[in-house]
């Protein structure tokens, strides 16, 4: 039993080894990425069905690997925060989506851009200042950029959170909350914070025409939003049924496969030419 136990030990400290290894390689491979620019941002749609067009898009960033494929942001965000290197790619693809929200200006007039922040590049001191500074490098209008954090940005450091919000609102920047309903926080943050919009999560539409209790969450987060004056968005609309159901309870921005995947800015400005056609 001894031995078995001996075995087993060395066993787990192979694994960890290799998984320290890979965790290596990734970081080493994700910082020659960065010197590369391998990453490239891709837009999806959001789309209003009471105005029937797109009127803004979500920034997700892709990383080109050494082949040629994408990897995506699920297998490289939670190591790039650990790291520190999201701040890095984060500027990137804040700097990219400014660029490119201010050129489709002349094909759509105030079509917004939404790009999400991790927590870690929310607690930089200097926040503020930099998303200050990346507005005035681009000649973005603070009006058109949605910054979309998740929960866990405003359950650590509360008070110190509500300042940068109140800056960042005070700029004229708005402020969406990512994954809605799939944290921990408490709803008197809703309240008591300058939030604009609340995204409600894939896992509460997906199955909504199925599951009752996700109807009803689904239809109590449109009625508080609605009694909160905050917008909505949709997460995950995959079907026609889902959007109808949407819609009938009061949700009007969609965003899900149904109205388009995330795609490159080139093919995100056909989309756009085609839905204003
Ligand atoms: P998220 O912010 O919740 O983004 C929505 C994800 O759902 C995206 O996955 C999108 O491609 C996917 N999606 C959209 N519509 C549908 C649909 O109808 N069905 C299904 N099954 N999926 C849909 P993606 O692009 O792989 O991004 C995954 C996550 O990675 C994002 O989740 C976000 O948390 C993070 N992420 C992406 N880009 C960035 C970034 O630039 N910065 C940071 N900090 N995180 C990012
Ligand atoms: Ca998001
Ligand atoms: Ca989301
Ligand atoms: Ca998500």
């Amino acid at each position: 039993a001894k031995a078995a136990g001996k075995n087993k030990f060395s066993f787990f400290a192979h694994e960890i080894e290799e998984g320290l290894k890979t965790k290596h390689d990734l970081e080493m491979r994700m910082r020659a990425a960065i010197e590369s620019n391998s990453f490239e941002v891709f837009y999806q749609p959001k789309y209003c069905t009471t105005e029937e067009k797109i009127i803004g898009a979500e920034a997700l960033v892709r990383w080109r690997d050494e082949t040629g494929g994408l990897i995506s942001p699920l297998s490289f965000i939670p190591l790039a925060e650990e790291t520190g290197l999201i701040n890095r790619i984060g500027a990137f693809v804040l700097k990219t989506a400014c660029k490119d929200c201010l050129a489709w200006q002349a094909l759509s007039p105030n079509l917004k851009v939404a790009v999400n922040v991790s927590a870690i590049q929310f607690a930089q001191a200097d926040f503020v200042c930099f998303i200050n500074a990346m507005l005035r490098e681009t000649g973005l209008s603070p009006s058109l950029l949605e910054l979309e954090v998740t929960e866990s940005v405003l359950v650590c450091n509360l008070e110190n959170m509500l300042i940068v919000l109140k800056e960042l609102r005070g700029m004229g920047v708005s402020i969406a909350i990512d994954d809605f309903g799939t944290g921990y926080s408490s709803l008197t943050y809703l309240k008591r914070f300058p939030i604009n919009v609340l995204k409600i999560d894939q896992g509460f539409t997906r199955d909504m025409l199925r599951d009752e209790s996700d109807h009803g969450i689904v239809e109590a987060i449109i009625r508080m939003a609605g009694s909160l004056k905050i917008d909505l968005v949709a997460e995950g609309v995959e079907t026609k049924e889902i959007a109808n159901e949407l819609k009938r309870l009061g949700c009007t921005t969609m965003q899900g496969y149904y109205y388009g995947r995330p795609q490159p800015a080139k093919a995100f400005i056909a989309s756009l030419v085609q839905s204003n056609e």
